[in-house]
C-alpha cells in the first residue's frame, strides 16, 4: 500500500493521492503533511507573511446563502453601511500601521448607487495612499461591467468564493432561485479573471453533506481554474440560519479544523506560489489558528480593520474571533503571534500573488514573441 511519504514526494497529485491526504487519521501522518507544506512555502516565499486590512463596509445583502449569518432574511441582524470618511480614516490608520494594502468586503449590493459609491472609494483611497495602496475587493457577484469599472478606478484583486465547486453540492446550501445560481458564480469568476484581477476563490470545509470526494475536486478545481489566491476555512453553524438544522451531520469543529489545515497544506504542494489566507475563522476555533494556518503553508493574514463598533454586527458565523477588540489592540498581538511561529511579516512588499506575476510575465513574452 502506498504510504504518506510516497505521495508527498510525487510531483503531481492526482485525486486518489489527494483523498488519501485528506482522510489522514494518525497525528504523525498528518505532520508530515503539515511539515512538506511548510517546506515547499518556505523555498517558494520564504518565511514572509503579507498582511491587508479587513473593512467590512455593510453587512447589508440582497442574497439568503443557507450557511450565512447576515443573508437578507435573518432580521435579527441590524444593518449598516461604513461611511467613506469612516473607511479613509481606517485607511491611514492601515497606512500609518504600514499596511500596503486593504480588502472592501459586504454583502452582496447591486445597483448603480452602490457600484458608483464603490468606483469612487477606490479613487479617493488610492489618492490619500502613498505607494498607492493594493485594493482587494470581496462585493459577490456583479456583472462584468462593473468588474471592469472598478478594475479601471484601480482595484487589484477579486476574492470571490465558489463555496462548493460541485454544482449538487452548491445547490444544497444556496436557495434554488435564480440569485443564487451556480452557473452565474462560474461565470463571475471568469469574468474576474477575464478583466483582469489577481483572482482569489475557495470553499468552507466541513459543511453538512460535503464528502472528501467533494474537496478533492476543489482542490483541483482551483488549480485548474489557475487562481493567484485562495481562501478556504471552515464552515461554522450559525443558528439564525437554515442550515443550522443539518448540524448533527457536522464533523466535530476540531476534525473540521484540521481537515482546513490538511486542505490549505495539500493547495500549497499543489500550487506553491499562489497567495494563500489564513482565515478568521481558523482562529475562531482555536486561538493559534491562523498561525496554525500559517504553518500549514498559508502565507497572508487579514486582520479586522473594521471600526469596533460594527464587528457584531458582521457575523457570517457564530463565535468569531476578535469582534470586542479595536484594530490597534489586533495588531499589536498579530505582530507577536507571527514572531512566534518563527516568521516575519513582509511590510516593505505589495503582497502580489508570485503566481499572478509569473503568469502575466509568461503571457506579456509569448505575445511580444508573436509580434516579433
Ligand atoms: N457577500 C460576499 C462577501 C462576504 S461573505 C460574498 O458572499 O462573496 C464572505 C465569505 O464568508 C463567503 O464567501 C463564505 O465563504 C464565508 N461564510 C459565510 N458564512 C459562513 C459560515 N457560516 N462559516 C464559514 N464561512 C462563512
Ligand atoms: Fe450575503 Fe455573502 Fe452572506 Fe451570501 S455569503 S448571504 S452573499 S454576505
Amino acid at each position: 500500500m502506498i504510504t504518506v511519504s510516497e505521495i508527498l514526494n510525487k510531483q503531481e497529485l492526482s485525486k486518489e493521492d489527494i483523498i488519501y491526504l485528506l482522510s489522514i487519521t494518525s497525528k504523525e501522518e498528518h505532520d508530515a503533511l503539515i511539515k512538506k507544506a511548510y517546506s515547499v512555502k518556505e523555498s517558494y516565499l520564504g518565511k514572509n507573511d503579507y498582511l491587508r486590512g479587513l473593512i467590512e463596509l455593510s453587512n447589508q445583502c440582497k442574497k439568503n446563502c443557507l450557511y450565512c449569518g447576515i443573508r437578507a432574511e435573518n432580521s435579527k441582524v441590524s444593518r449598516y453601511s461604513i461611511s467613506d470618511e469612516e473607511v479613509l480614516q481606517v485607511t491611514e490608520f492601515a497606512l500609518k500601521n504600514k499596511f500596503t494594502g486593504i480588502v472592501l468586503q459586504s454583502g452582496e449590493q447591486s445597483n448603480a448607487h452602490f457600484t458608483k459609491r464603490i468606483t469612487e472609494l477606490i479613487i479617493k483611497i488610492k489618492k490619500i495612499t502613498y505607494p498607492e495602496f493594493r485594493i482587494t475587493l470581496s462585493l459577490g457577484e456583479q456583472s462584468f461591467e462593473t468588474y471592469k469599472e472598478w478594475f479601471d478606478a484601480g482595484a487589484q484583486r477579486y476574492l470571490l468564493r465558489i463555496e462548493s465547486s460541485g454544482e449538487e453540492l452548491y445547490n444544497k446550501i444556496h436557495p434554488d432561485n435564480e440569485l443564487h445560481d451556480y452557473k452565474t458564480r462560474l461565470q463571475c469568476l471568469e469574468n474576474i479573471q477575464k478583466v483582469g484581477y489577481q483572482t482569489g476563490t475557495g470553499v468552507m470545509i466541513g459543511l453538512p453533506f460535503q464528502t472528501i470526494e467533494n474537496l478533492a475536486d476543489d482542490l483541483l478545481f482551483l488549480k485548474k481554474m489557475n487562481i493567484d489566491m485562495a481562501g478556504m476555512g471552515p464552515y461554522i453553524e450559525h443558528t439564525d440560519t437554515p442550515l443550522y438544522k443539518h448540524k448533527d451531520l457536522l464533523l466535530p469543529i476540531l476534525e473540521r479544523f484540521n481537515l482546513s489545515l490538511r486542505m490549505i497544506a495539500i493547495l500549497r504542494i499543489m500550487m506553491p506560489d499562489i497567495n494563500i489566507v489564513s482565515t478568521t475563522a481558523l482562529q475562531s476555533i482555536v486561538p493559534m489558528g491562523r498561525e496554525r494556518g500559517l504553518k500549514a503553508g498559508a502565507n497572508v493574514l487579514m486582520p479586522n480593520l473594521t471600526p469596533g463598533k460594527y464587528r457584531s454586527s458582521y457575523l457570517l458565523y457564530e463565535n468569531k474571533a476578535c469582534i470586542d477588540e479595536e484594530a490597534d489592540e489586533c495588531l499589536d498581538c498579530l505582530a507577536n503571534r507571527v514572531k512566534m511561529i518563527g516568521e516575519e511579516i513582509a511590510y516593505s512588499e505589495d503582497g502580489d500573488s508570485k503566481h499572478f506575476t509569473l503568469r502575466n510575465r509568461i503571457s506579456l513574452e509569448f505575445n511580444e514573441k508573436r509580434l516579433s
